[in-house]
């Protein structure tokens, strides 16, 4: 099932159609997104017995939100793929590098990203959705642990993130809308091979990352056992679980996000997000 969040309620995306969840449970089910980690096994029997033709208005993508809106965590790793790792000219990690988005950053699969500087960059990512607690598991098991799968953009401010030593990653990729997701979240059921599938990133039209999560240094099992090993993972947590080669910053000649363009980025099986750059706007 696709679960989304349209105009801020939570609902099952069939074949580009809306089943709002609150009306097709009779009232059971929240309207809030995050009401549906509570409610995942009715949801499953609700997404079961839809058809197209029951189902409601055509989704328009820039009427989405982001499929889980307000996470307890955001978890993103760097470095997780040789490519990229090799490009920034670091060693590959013998752990994962871990950092955090601040949940204030997620954005809609169509939000605008306004830049704060003129070295913005892009960073297209599989995220992961928790399903439920999640504390000290094993790897054989961390799969069951998993709701689903977004597609995320890590945007990220590299002047603000290696504007002294060291580097301070968090605060530089959590700027407002530096974290679009969705379109959807998908369950595992839907994807047909869940440790390949292939990730896409262009910029107006420009293909700029082209890899696969098979490419993945630490992947989704080994993510969930070292990140619960230390912290309780909730239902609806995140963890963009890290980029492929082909960003921005290290190319030869540079290059970063100018006002206009368009971020589009893309996993295979999940959906496409569609980012316009737009300038900052002066505060109050
Ligand atoms: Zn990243």
């Amino acid at each position: 099932m696709r679960l989304v969040n349209l105009e801020g309620r939570l609902g099952l995306d069939v074949a580009g159609r809306f089943v709002d969840l609150e009306q097709a449970s009779q009232g059971r089910i929240g309207s809030d997104p995050m009401a549906a980690f509570a409610a995942w096994s009715e949801i499953r029997r609700i997404a079961s017995e839809q058809t197209v033709e029951g189902a409601g208005r055509p989704i328009l993508p820039p009427h989405l939100g982001p499929p889980v809106p307000r996470p307890s965590q955001v978890f993103a790793i760097g470095l997780n793929y040789r490519d990229h790792a090799e490009e920034a000219g670091l060693p590959i990690p013998a752990q994962p590098m871990v950092f955090t988005k601040f949940p204030s950053c997620l954005a809609g699969p169509c939000a605008e990203v306004p830049l704060t500087s003129d070295r913005v960059d892009w960073e297209v990512e599989q995220v992961v959705v928790i399903g439920r607690e999640t504390h000290r598991v094993r790897a054989s098991n961390a799969w069951d642990h998993v709701a689903g799968l977004c597609v995320g953009q890590d945007v990220s401010d590299r002047a603000l993130q290696f504007a002294d030593k060291p580097p301070q990653f968090s605060l530089g990729k959590s700027a407002s809308a530096f974290g679009p997701l969705g379109p959807a979240l998908v369950s595992l059921d839907e994807i047909a091979d869940r440790d390949d599938l292939k990730l896409h990133c262009w910029i107006d039209g420009e293909s700029v990352q082209d890899s696969s999560t098979r490419n993945l240094i630490f992947g989704v099992p080994d993510l969930i056992v070292h990140l619960s090993r230390y912290c309780v993972l909730r239902p609806g947590d995140l963890i963009f679980t890290g980029t492929p080669g082909g960003v921005g910053s290290v190319r030869n000649p540079r290059r970063y996000l100018k006002v206009g363009e368009t971020i589009e980025s893309e996993i295979e099986g999940i959906g496409r997000l569609s980012n316009r750059c737009v300038e900052e706007v002066a505060g109050a």
